[in-house]
């Protein structure tokens, strides 16, 4: 059995995979704001009560807003305070007595699109997420990859390629990032960046539904801001495919339901590709909110 857990800033949620991969068994509770203590005993008694019911010791993984410090393994996380700065692993597997794997929420995504059965035979899937934030996760074979220092797939810190900036023109917007610097993904192709590109260039607050919908209805701003959108996004994708080759790229997030994204960017992504390079499949990620979770459970397959 494989125990799977996504900690968010506000509630966790538990999943039960049986080796067929499907789930079994699902529970939500509120995640402890500050008491670290009671965020251990909490994942530990779901443990143990799953334990009891299906009469085995689960494998078990853990997804979280955050990654594992290389050196010391204490949780570096903004949205779950309670973790902060925490040796939550050493502690869960003091407290359970057994190995519990931890991996960034974004990479745990991309493993549970890798696990689907269409996907599983690929050699490495991306996840990339275009939500409030804008991340991703490399898997190869099976595995997240996440690199020397946890930080493989934090494409939303990658800075503007410079195809991106002169397509932006003379008024381009230069957006500062929760991580202090200016100029980073996750400021531009997030849902987020996608009304802060907006509101720069018409100087008018907009939600990004609302000017999807103002777009579908031919409305003139709607329609030359998706299109200054898209290319935006397909000159980004092609620089991170350059770097990482992906076979096929699962996108995830709010704004990944805007269906244009999948028709536009095989269209547009390989002028900014090596000659000798194929636009990867991209698809809408299958298993949306529970991927989570399941990517966590996924953590122990291999
Ligand atoms: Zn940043």
């Amino acid at each position: 059995m494989y125990y799977g857990f996504d900690v968010g800033g506000t509630k966790i949620e538990f999943g039960a995979f049986n080796e067929q991969l499907e789930r079994v068994a699902t529970e939500r509770v509120p995640t402890p704001t500050d008491d670290y203590a009671l965020l251990v005993d909490t994942i530990a008694g779901l443990v143990n009560k799953y334990d009891q019911e299906f009469g085995c010791e689960g494998k078990i993984g853990l997804g979280l807003p955050g990654m594992e410090d290389a050196e010391d393994a204490t949780v570096l996380t903004v949205n779950v305070p309670a973790a902060k700065g925490k040796p939550l692993r050493a502690d869960l597997e003091a407290k359970i007595g057994r190995s519990v794997k931890i991996e960034n929420d974004a990479n745990c995504f991309a493993l549970s699109e890798a696990w689907d059965d269409e996907l599983k035979d690929e050699p490495s899937v991306m996840g990339l997420i275009l939500g409030t934030g804008f991340g991703g996760g490399l898997v190869y074979n099976g595995t997240v990859f996440s690199g020397r220092n946890h930080v493989a797939g934090e494409l939303g810190h990658m800075r503007l390629p410079i195809d991106a900036w002169f397509h932006l023109g003379d008024n381009a917007p230069l957006l500062g990032c929760g991580c202090g610097k200016k100029g980073c993904l996750d400021s531009y192709l997030s849902g987020r960046g996608f009304e802060l590109i907006y509101a720069h260039y018409f100087g008018e607050e907009k939600k990004a539904i609302d000017i999807i919908t103002s777009y579908q209805a031919g409305e003139a701003k709607a329609v030359e801001h998706v299109e200054r959108f898209m290319e935006l996004l397909a000159i980004c994708f092609a620089n991170i495919f350059t770097a990482n080759d992906p076979h096929v790229v699962a996108l995830g997030g709010g704004l990944s339901n805007f269906e244009l994204i999948y028709e536009e960017m095989p269209k547009r992504i390989p002028k900014y590709l090596l000659s000798v390079a194929k636009c990867p499949k991209i698809i809408k990620a299958k298993h949306g909110d529970s991927g989570g979770v399941r990517g966590a459970a996924f953590l122990n397959i291999k």
